[in-house]
Order: C-alpha cells, then structure tokens, then sequence
C-alpha cells in the first residue's frame, strides 16, 4: 500500500539506496524506495565483493577513505557476521612486479595502522615452505609472499539485508517502480513513478537520487535543474572460471598495465577482477567485452600456469561512477560525493560514486546533510548497532 506522503522517497535499492533507507527508518522518518527492476540489481550485484579498506587506494593517497572504509570493515564483521567474512589475501612479489617487496611493507604497515592495529589487521611475510599450498602459484621468479586479512560479502545479500532492516523499521520498497519525474517546490516535492503498469504519484519533503549509473538520467528528470552532473561511467569486468582456491585470496600484478587484479574463490569455482575502461553507452546495456575478458584471463593463466589457459564459464560487468577528469580512472578519487540542490535546505540529494564498504557512513553522511530539510523525529534505532542477518 502506498502512502500518498513521505519525508523521504529514495530512488534506487542498490546498497546506496537500502542503506539510506535503513538509516532514515532508524531516525524515525517515513521511507519509500523505488525501484525500477530488483534490489541491487545495478552495479550493487556487480561488484568485486569485498568489504575492505582499499590497500591500493593508499598509492593514490586516499587515506581517509581507507580510514573510513577499514572502520566499517569492522562494524560489518560484528553486525553481519553470517554475511561479511574475514580472508586471508595473498600478495606474491616477483623479480618483474614493479611494487617491489619494501612498497608493499610499507602499504601494510600504513593499512594496519589505518586500522588501528586491530588483531585482524597484522600481516605476515609467508616462510618458502608455505609457497607450494598456494593453489598452484607460479613459484618461477618469486621472491616473497605477503599475508594479510581483508573481507568478502555476497553484495546482492547485503543489500537484501540491509533492505530486510529497513522494512524491518517501518521503510517501504516498491518494485518494480521506475521514478519518471519530479517536481521541487518550496515545502515539498512531487514524484512520479510507474507502478504495475500505473503512474502513481506521492509528496516527499526530500529526494535522494541514489540511482547510480543512473544518477544523470534521474537527475535530469527533476525540475527545476539547478545543476550539472559531471561524472564518467568507468566499466569493471568480472570472469568466472572452473576451479577453487583453498587459500583465500590472491592481490596480482596484471602483466599488460601493473593493475591490481584479484583472484578470489566464489561458490566453489574463481572469480577474477576487474577491468576499467570508460563506458558512454546506455547503463542497462553495458557488457563485458572480449578484450577485458582475455585480460583477465591472461593475468590468471600467468600466476597460475600449471593448467591450460582457462575459458570464462560467465563474466559481468558494473559501472563505477566517477568524477570527469583527463587521468586514468584507477588513479581517480573513489571519495562518495553528495550533491545538494541547496546547501542549506536540501530537498534533493543526489549519491556520486562510492563504496559498498562505506555504505552505512555515506546514508549516515546523508541524513545528517538531509536534517535541515526534515521535521523533528524519534528514533528507531541506531546503524552501528542494528544487525544484518543472511536474508535466504
Ligand atoms: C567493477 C566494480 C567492482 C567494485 N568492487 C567493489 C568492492 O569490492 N568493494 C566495494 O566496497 N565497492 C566496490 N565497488 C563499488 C560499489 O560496488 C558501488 O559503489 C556500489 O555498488 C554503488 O551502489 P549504488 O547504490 O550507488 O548503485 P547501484 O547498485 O547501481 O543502484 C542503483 C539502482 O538504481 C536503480 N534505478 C536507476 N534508475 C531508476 C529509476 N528511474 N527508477 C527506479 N530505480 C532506478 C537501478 O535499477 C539500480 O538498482 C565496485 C564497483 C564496480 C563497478
């Protein structure tokens, strides 16, 4: 049933949009989410699936994000222990690996102080004895192996989950519903969306355009415009391929361009990620390419060369979306950005970007940008405290 007023319509339940609903529901506002197709069915189920700090974003300086990201590592692996699970991640350091072994020290040592040197976040140099158990990792020119521990999640689940705590706090989601237009007048806004094949329309003091890859066309659906967006839509392929790892997960080198790619158990078989190239097509289009595939799988067959050069049993593709800039997209911030329509009195928001990591700080940030715009509330409950179970 839908109500014909909201404090809060949110638009998009990938985990931005959950997390922004589980945050409000606490607060103790009305929610309603709306949906085009299913719950993080965008880049949220495309991800690589790891809720970590980001070791590499310490090369590109961005130590508040790690900071930040490393902190919610933790919450999670409390709140949601069914769904957010500590693994080991290997680093192998080879006579042609351009981050040589005094680098990759020195951005452990810097992750674990970022992590205020919790138990979990200790790394180890492995003894030559442990080489052979690693999965078949080519031994040829190696030089050392470092160990440390970061976190992987099902991000569907996650988002699941997340979405579950918010119903559970009172949220509504609606979907499929696809957001067609809205309005921003002085006291409130006006949105409209499609619903079982019928425009409805409802009132929300605020909107939060939480759409993703989408965040652009959503925008320019909202009147009157008052800015424009300038991001980029950067492509991230996954492989799937045969096989296990009992190890954990391995941080390599690719070959071609010295990007980091993971390789990382998934349901008894591995996945390997990602790519980044600059994508302007449709959102809903976006596919992996041949080219990204056989990156991928080159970059494995290279690390792990005792089997024949794999084929891919299925690949995926996600968008990130980033602030437009001439540099390559691996060297480009991966900070959230909040767009407010008005600084003082926001009543749209619009989510640039992010992190599935830092979801649950960003939909905090959000409200406390969105507060001036909102009535008084009693709250419901609190995001640091509020479990996350397994939603199947
Ligand atoms: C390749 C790749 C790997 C990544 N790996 C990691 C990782 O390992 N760890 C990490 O922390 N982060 C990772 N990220 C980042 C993270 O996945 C994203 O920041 C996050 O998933 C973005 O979520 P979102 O809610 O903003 O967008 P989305 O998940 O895309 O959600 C937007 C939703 O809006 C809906 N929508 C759009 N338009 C409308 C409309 N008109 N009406 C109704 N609904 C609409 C869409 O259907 C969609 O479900 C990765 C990103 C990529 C691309």
């Amino acid at each position: 049933m839908i109500d014909k007023q909201y404090d809060i319509v949110i638009i998009g339940a990938g985990i931005h949009g959950v997390g922004v609903a589980q945050a409000a529901a606490a607060q103790g506002y009305s929610v309603l989410v709306l949906e085009q197709s299913a719950i993080a069915a965008g880049t949220s189920s495309k991800s690589s699936k790891l809720i970590h700090g980001g070791l590499r974003y310490l090369e590109t300086a961005q130590f508040s994000l790690v900071k930040e990201c490393l902190r919610e590592r933790a919450l999670l692996l409390n709140l949601a222990p069914e769904l957010v699970k500590l693994v080991p991640f290997y680093i192998p350091i080879y006579k042609h690996t351009r981050r040589g072994p005094w680098k990759i020290r020195a951005g452990l040592m810097l992750y674990q102080f970022l992590a205020n040197n919790s138990p979990s976040s200790r790394f180890q140099v492995l003894d030559k004895s442990e080489w052979p158990a690693l999965d078949g990792l080519q031994q040829k020119d190696l030089l050392s192996v470092f160990r440390y521990h970061d976190a992987q999640t099902d991000d569907v689940l996650l988002s699941k989950a997340v979405m579950s705590s918010a119903e559970t706090l009172g949220a509504q989601l609606c979907v499929p519903a696809r957001f067609t237009q809205g309005t921003i007048h002085k006291t409130h806004c006006d949105v409209h969306f499609e619903y079982e094949n019928t425009s409805v329309q409802c009132v929300a003091k605020v909107i939060v355009n939480a759409a993703g890859p989408w965040v652009s066309e959503v925008q320019k659906k909202i009147s009157p415009q008052r800015f424009n967006l300038n991001i980029e839509l950067v492509q991230g392929t996954h492989v799937l391929i045969e096989g296990q790892l009992n190890q954990g997960i391995y941080y390599l080198e690719a070959p071609h361009d010295q990007r980091a790619v993971f390789v990382m158990p998934w349901h008894q078989k591995i996945l390997i990620g990602t790519t980044e190239n600059v994508y302007y097509g449709n959102p809903a289009e976006v596919k992996p390419l041949a080219d990204e595939i056989e990156y991928l799988l080159q970059t494995y067959h290279r690390y792990f060369p005792q089997t024949q050069k794999p084929d891919a049993i299925s690949a995926f593709a996600g968008l990130r979306v980033l602030p437009m800039s001439e540099g390559s997209p691996f060297k480009r911030k991966r900070e959230v950005q909040l767009l407010l329509d008005n600084e003082d009195k926001p009543k749209l928001l619009s989510i640039v970007g992010g992190k599935l990591t830092a979801y649950r700080a960003t939909a905090e940030r959000v409200m406390h940008r969105l507060k001036p715009s909102l009535p008084p509330s009693l709250a419901r409950g609190d995001t640091h405290l509020l479990p996350l179970n397994d939603p199947t």
